[in-house]
């Protein structure tokens, strides 16, 4: 079976012309999926019969389950997804007055190898196929009422998104596709460990994405600790691709910065940062670190962040703390596949479950 959602709508035209189908055939099908949201072909009204029933025997819209789909009180919603393989990957719908923002992944596991993050203590799997990141898109539509739209996108989940962008890229087209979700490109955020080939990758295709840069130290020598594969890539190297990216399309850059107590919150560090990004057009993202099961870091207090955060506010940095959603579903990325890594050898079976 083809899985529809791999398939750009040059693709489905010709599979749809080799069978003798119309142009347009294509427009209605892929209206049907991503703006009606069909899940199955059979109810496809305005498609012959004929077609509908060979559509069902060689191409599936889904090839994920829902295995787990837990809700907070603060509106998050997430699913644990099983894919074909088996392996399983996170995503979220984030509520947020007239938002709806959702979190998605492109790798099972990651290979990055940050050391406070829960995605990548196994190491990568394997990279996510365009249908399966449009897939997650999807499944997490439906969990919106038929009046309401996505409206943004992160690409925040699991994996590192610059390390398969051939397959996020054709995925993003279809997000931002007038006649597919239909979310525009400043909507979307790529969140990156800092990989300058990739980002070069991105600045020359003309991406109007919104990037976001993970610092999370402001020298070489921590941040080698922190985000290992960083040993390889100097900072200076990141800050200029992230600068010509910039230079290209004038999309305000987001760099995101993990606090972790005791290890990258002290006032030298925050100056040290404020004098790498002060000259800079951009947002700093400041994630007080979430604390994952098994790992050691500190969450530091609200007073040692607010200090970190004066430092750069005092000289001129634009900074935003990061509100903690879902916290009570294990919102942060990686954490819910986690535990059902743990869970699952027991129990095996479907869970859902209900917060808050
Ligand atoms: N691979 C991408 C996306 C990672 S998820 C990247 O590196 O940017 C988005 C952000 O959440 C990253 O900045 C990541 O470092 C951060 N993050 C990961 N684990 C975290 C944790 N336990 N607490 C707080 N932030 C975390």
């Amino acid at each position: 079976m083809l899985h529809l959602l791999d398939l750009s709508p040059e693709a489905l035209g010709q599979w749809l012309a080799d069978r003798g189908q119309p142009a347009y055939r294509a427009v209605q099908l892929r209206q049907w999926v991503l703006a009606r949201r069909a899940t199955a072909f059979a109810g496809m009204t305005n498609l012959p019969q004929r077609l509908r029933d060979e559509l069902a025997s060689q191409l599936t819209i889904w090839t994920t389950r829902v295995v787990v789909h837990r809700h907070a009180a603060d509106g998050t919603e997430k699913l644990l997804l099983e894919l074909a393989d088996q392996n399983r990957i996170e995503c979220v719908l984030i509520r947020e007055n007239e938002r709806r923002t959702i979190c998605i992944s492109t790798q099972v596991g990651c290979a990055m190898g940050c050391v406070f993050c829960a995605s990548g203590l196994d190491g990568v799997v394997r990279n996510l196929t365009t249908g399966e990141i449009v897939e997650q898109m999807l499944r997490l539509q439906h969990l919106l009422p038929a009046d309401e739209r996505l409206t943004n996108i992160v690409v925040m989940g699991m994996g590192e998104p610059l390390a398969n962008l051939a397959a996020l890229l054709p995925a993003l087209d279809v997000a931002t596709d007038p006649a597919g979700l239909g979310i525009s490109a400043r909507r979307i955020t790529i969140s990156t460990v800092g990989l300058p080939p990739a980002i070069d990758r991105l600045t020359d295709a003309g991406c109007q994405y919104h990037l976001a840069v993970s610092l999370h130290a402001p020298d070489d020598a921590l941040r080698s600790e922190l985000v290992p594969v960083s040993r390889k890539i100097p900072l200076i190297d990141v800050l200029a691709a992230a600068d010509r990216y910039f230079a290209a399309n004038h999309r305000r850059l987001t760099f995101e910065y993990v606090l972790l107590g005791g290890l990258n919150d002290s006032r030298e560090q925050a100056e040290r940062l404020a004098e790498l990004l002060a000259r800079r057009t951009a947002l700093l993202n400041v994630i007080p670190y979430n604390p994952v099961a098994g790992l050691q870091y500190r969450t530091p207090s609200a007073k040692a962040q607010e200090r970190f955060v004066r430092v750069l506010t005092d000289a001129g940095v634009n900074v935003q703390v990061r509100t903690r959603k879902g916290d009570e579903i294990d919102a942060a990325c990686g954490q819910l596949r986690r535990l059902s890594l743990d869970a699952t050898a027991a129990a095996g079976q479907v869970t859902v479950q209900t917060t808050g």
